[in-house]
């Protein structure tokens, strides 16, 4: 029995006499989704890979997924550190991945990317504060101010934090930059995506992006 409330762009879907094409937009029970001939991967990362067609020490992220879609010009959107597990997107569609990595297009919308991680020291409420209103990382030219966009604590030694920006290994120098340690970085979202908790560290699947 088909319960679901569903419309083609603008107009109720009757399955029987519409054609869905590339480009439509489908809304089922108020979840829109783009239908499209792009692909779009996201994946749990296993630790101990780099996000690299070219990795130097390690393996590859992509080694991971099948050739066809390393074949049609699938790439990561971001990086995350080889020891950092969690959220990766993946697509052959350059502005879905611009989205994602710069925001959206022409305005800047910022991408917000939610970490969770196990430091070295109970984190203080000095640090979180810190945190919230910026710090200081050096740059290979100048110095750069950024925040977390949120930073809750789980426990003593464990910390939820948002960032909008993608600075070289970013959350780790914020961290130190208060004066703790990143021992572990997982990757729980980013901007509207988030990782399905039953993908295991090494799975992937296939997804729409929201329209
Ligand atoms: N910040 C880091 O320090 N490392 C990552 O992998 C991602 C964000």
């Amino acid at each position: 029995m088909w319960s679901s409330e569903i419309f083609l762009n603008t107009k109720t879907f009757h399955p029987d006499e519409d054609r869905i094409q590339w480009g439509d937009e489908l809304t089922i029970d108020g979840h829109s989704y783009q239908i499209s001939q792009f692909k779009y991967l996201l994946m749990n990362k296993p630790a101990g890979y780099e996000t690299s067609h070219k990795p130097s020490r390690h393996k590859s992220v992509f080694e991971l997924l099948p050739a066809h879609y390393i074949n049609r010009g699938v790439q990561a959107a971001g990086r995350l550190d080889v020891d950092t597990t969690g959220l990766l997107l993946f697509s052959d569609d350059g502005q879905f991945i611009h989205k994602v990595i710069s925001g959206k297009q022409g305005i800047k919308k910022e991408v917000e990317k939610i970490y969770v991680m196990t430091l070295d020291m109970p984190i203080q409420d000095e640090q979180i504060d810190r945190l919230l209103a910026g710090v200081e990382l050096q740059e290979e030219f100048d110095t750069e101010w950024v925040s977390a966009s949120k930073a809750e604590r789980l426990a003593d030694g464990r910390l939820r934090m948002g960032i909008t920006t993608g600075k070289y290994h970013q959350v780790k120098r914020m961290l130190a930059a208060v004066g703790n340690h990143v021992t572990g970085l997982h990757r729980e979202s980013v901007g509207p995506y988030q990782l399905p908790a039953d993908l295991a560290p090494g799975e992937w699947i296939e997804f729409e992006p929201n329209a």
